[in-house]
């Protein structure tokens, strides 16, 4: 039987979904699959919340699509291998997939393309987690933009010209294989056990979208969408997301273009992945101490604001973004510990991880980045905590038995003397690249 498959892979949603759309129109009945992929579960704790998301919705959307009698396939194990089966059985004429700029993404799939060409199937990688692909969105130069700003100018431009499509993959869902065996519920993936959490609903909430630049940036409060979990799987369509953007917040739909604008620094320079965008910043002498980052991933800095992101992190698999910002500068600059391992600790813990925001959120942190926060800003957390959570309801929610500043324990570190000794420690770096005009 000649069949297409529409891959699932981060755009598990039926509604306006490119690759499913592009499948339903390939003339051929469509069979939606997705792999619990060994490789990347290799690497995963056995309590993975995000692991526990996936089978949550995988099971969601094979439940829904078994209900309107169609089939979804859903395997365990190495792409490949699984691709060589279903070719047995079926002929492959098409496959359609989500583009991921992910480097482990990019050579899976240049191994899945010669394997599917050999069978004379063509391999469809569409770009649905982003609204624009990166080379849409260049300078007049035909070079991609380093600095977020006239990147952003031109993204809104783009945007005028191009619209925002909606891809009506729902509406054409007779296409899809019907399902000829019982429908089996997804109970578990190998190795993992289930988890008992609240994931935060995929429904964006007009109101705080409405008055997100009033209250984004005070952990205190819910004043931002939570909805990153859902772009980084597609539980949401990005489109979606940007149009209500448009209509109801600009400082929301800035966030959003920050977002593409790490996707297009990944894809146009995927060594950030390692190394620093400035190579100059490779020079610098961490000293990654154990003390210090153990007090920092326990979250007993002395700091509140800091000890209160890390609680919220291990307890929620959540931080809020100033918070972020502030916990990620105090371990590159007060602490001189190398953004690398800081990126690896939130990419362990983050519901919402995203390789090229979390890279890019480390990289702007330390001053390394694209467009990054220059290296002597250093933020004073003791500040940040006066301006951002003036009441304490952040470090109180978050660190148990917190009652005020005054009588939490005592700074590993004290501000003035972190700030000198970071200052000294990158000028140095830096300027043994040649970079000697330094303030
Ligand atoms: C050190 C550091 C690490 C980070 N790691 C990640 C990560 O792994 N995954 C991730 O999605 N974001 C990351 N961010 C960006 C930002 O902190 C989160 O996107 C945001 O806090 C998620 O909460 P929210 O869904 O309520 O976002 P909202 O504030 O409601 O924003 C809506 C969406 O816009 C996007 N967004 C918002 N701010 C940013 C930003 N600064 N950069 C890129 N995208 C943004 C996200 O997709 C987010 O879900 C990081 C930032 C820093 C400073």
């Amino acid at each position: 039987m000649e069949i297409s498959i529409w891959w699932v892979r981060r755009d598990i949603r039926i509604e306006d979904n490119l690759a499913l759309f592009r499948a339903l129109e390939s003339g051929y009945a469509v069979l939606p699959l997705f792999i619990f992929d060994r490789e990347i579960l290799a690497g995963m704790a056995p309590t993975d919340l995000r692991v526990e998301f996936l089978v949550r919705e995988v099971d969601k959307l094979s439940g829904i699509l078994a209900d309107q009698g169609f089939d979804f396939r859903v395997e365990t194990g190495i792409p490949l291998e699984v691709f060589k089966i279903l070719t047995v059985k079926y002929t492959v004429r098409h496959v359609f997939a989500s583009v991921d700029y992910e480097p482990y993404s990019i050579k899976r799939d240049q191994v899945i393309e010669e394997f599917l060409r050999t069978k004379d199937c063509c391999f469809h990688r569409l770009t649905d987690h982003v609204v624009f692909t990166p080379d849409r969105v260049i300078k007049e130069n035909g070079t991609p933009y380093q600095v977020f700003t006239p990147y952003k100018k031109n993204w809104l431009k783009v945007l005028e010209a191009d619209n925002i499509n909606y891809y009506p993959s729902e509406k054409h869902l007779a296409r899809l294989l019907p399902l000829n065996r019982p429908w089996k519920k997804i109970e578990t993936v190998e190795g993992f056990i289930r988890q008992d959490f609240e994931f935060p609903s995929n429904e964006p909430d007009l109101v705080t979208i409405t008055n997100y630049h009033l209250h984004r940036d005070f952990p205190g409060v819910q004043g931002t969408s939570r909805l990153g979990i859902h772009l980084r799987f597609g539980t949401l369509s990005i489109r979606k997301l940007t149009r209500l953007a448009l209509d109801y917040n600009t400082t929301f739909l800035s966030e959003l273009i920050w977002r593409e604008y790490y996707q297009m620094i990944l894809f146009f320079y995927p060594s950030v992945v390692t190394r620093s965008f400035r190579p100059e910043y490779d020079q610098i002498q961490w000293l990654n101490k154990d003390d210090d980052i153990a007090a920092w991933c326990n979250g007993q800095t002395g700091y509140p604001l800091v000890d209160a992101g890390i609680g919220e992190l291990l307890a929620t698999g959540y931080m809020h973004n100033r918070v972020r910002m502030v916990t990620a500068s105090f371990l590159t600059k007060h602490l001189l510990v190398d953004w690398r391992f800081g990126e690896a600790f939130f990419a362990a813990h983050l519901l919402d991880y995203e390789l090229a925001s979390n890279n890019g959120g480390w990289q702007w942190a330390a001053g390394s980045g694209c467009d990054a926060a220059p290296y002597f800003r250093v933020f004073n957390p003791v500040l940040q905590a006066k301006r951002f959570d003036p009441q304490n309801i952040y470090s109180k929610r978050w660190i148990t038995g917190f009652v005020s500043p005054d009588t939490y324990i005592k700074p590993i570190i004290e501000h003035g003397y972190a700030r000198d000794r970071v200052l000294k420690a990158f000028r140095k770096g830096l300027s043994a690249n040649g970079i000697d005009s330094l303030p």
